[in-house]
């Protein structure tokens, strides 16, 4: 979620009511920080506070979510090719390497 800025010392700007509220690292990666510039098509949240459409914390809440829903995505795929290839190695178990490189070949030659 976004934090709310806030004036942090006296050189500082003071919290502008008319711009978004998010508390912005300058550069993305700073320590320090500034209010949002946007003051355009802001939407207040359920406390009141306005928010551009980046910061706003609907939006954040639906990017986090997709992104979760990724990541259960990707994880349900890697556990998959786990599972196969546990399956395999459990298959091969005590069949000789040689068959194995052969019948490896075999698939290998089928492929093109
Ligand atoms: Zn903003």
């Amino acid at each position: 979620m976004s934090f709310i800025y806030k004036q942090h010392d006296d050189y500082s700007s003071p919290f502008d009511s008319s711009r978004c509220a998010a508390n912005v690292a300058w550069g993305g990666r700073s320590v320090s920080f500034h209010q949002c510039e946007r003051n355009k098509k802001l939407k207040p949240d359920q406390d009141g506070n306005l928010w551009c459409w980046q910061h706003h914390p609907d939006y954040i809440k639906e990017k986090r979510e997709k992104e979760e829903a990724k990541w259960e995505q990707e994880k349900e795929s890697q556990n998959a090719k786990w599972r196969r290839q546990r399956a395999m190695r459990n298959a091969c178990e005590g069949v000789p390497t040689e068959m194995l490189e052969t019948i490896k070949v075999k698939y290998l030659l089928n492929l093109r």
